[in-house]
């Protein structure tokens, strides 16, 4: 059903649809219009309008930005079409340390597009992200730790891949994570009394482990034996 919006401007627009789907809950809703403004509208390939709207639900209330385009077909119809929706709210990123960085440059990135899905509402998506996440730092670190290994590790599940980490706290947290990280990945679940929040936790200790364990080793070989006594 098209609408009429009035924009900041007082100019009039002709709207095709409004969003039906709340991008922050995800539940259908008819949401509220709160303001909108039109930037040359008029012009078929350049010309935008967005339209600021809230959920009506009581219990998300959020805002969220809906772009129109104008009808790339032309003709008299200056209906405007909608395009995407975007939250308002930024994430926050998660900062990893240098030392993590430097085994896995892939996992900050990865960890990070799973925590934006699952701060807006993708819980889905989230799951499988973090899973996806912990394979590239379990991966990675074996790779930079054991070179030889790289074209084995490649290709195997990540479950295998633990097996063959030395360092029994991380192997042991990365294993659980897997776990849990399979839970949020298959049809069905194992572990019914643990959510992504235990995930986020165990990939986190993980994180945590290989940052001591690295650090550790550096120390060790800057540092590899006592002074001799007369040093002092
Ligand atoms: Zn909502």
């Amino acid at each position: 059903m098209a609408h009429r919006i009035k924009d900041g401007d007082d100019a009039y627009h002709e709207i095709d649809k409004k969003p039906d789907t709340c991008p922050a809950c995800g539940k259908g809703i008819s949401p509220i219009t709160c303001y909108s403004y039109g930037v040359d509208t008029w012009r078929r390939y350049e010309g935008f309008l967005q339209v600021v709207y809230r959920c009506p639900r009581e219990e998300c209330n959020r805002l969220f930005i809906t772009s129109y385009f104008p009808s790339q077909y032309g003709g008299i119809n200056d209906t405007l079409y909608l395009n995407k929706t975007f939250l308002l709210d930024s994430v926050e990123i998660e900062k990893f340390t240098e030392s993590i960085a430097k085994i896995s440059e892939k996992f900050p990135r990865i960890y990070n597009q799973a925590k934006i899905a699952e701060d807006n509402g993708l819980d889905t998506i989230a799951g499988p992200g973090y899973r996806k996440a912990l394979e590239f730092l379990v991966k990675d670190y074996l790779i930079k730790t054991n070179p030889k290994l790289e074209e084995h590790v490649k290709k195997v599940q990540l479950g295998d891949a633990i097996k063959m980490v030395d360092d029994t706290r991380i192997k042991s947290c990365a294993e659980r994570a897997a776990w849990l990280g399979n839970d949020e990945t298959h049809y069905a679940r194992q572990w019914e009394d643990k959510d992504m929040q235990d995930l986020k936790n165990l990939i986190k200790m993980v994180v945590d482990w290989i940052d001591l364990v690295e650090r550790s080793k550096e120390y060790e070989s800057s540092m590899p034996t006592k002074k001799s006594e007369s040093a002092k």
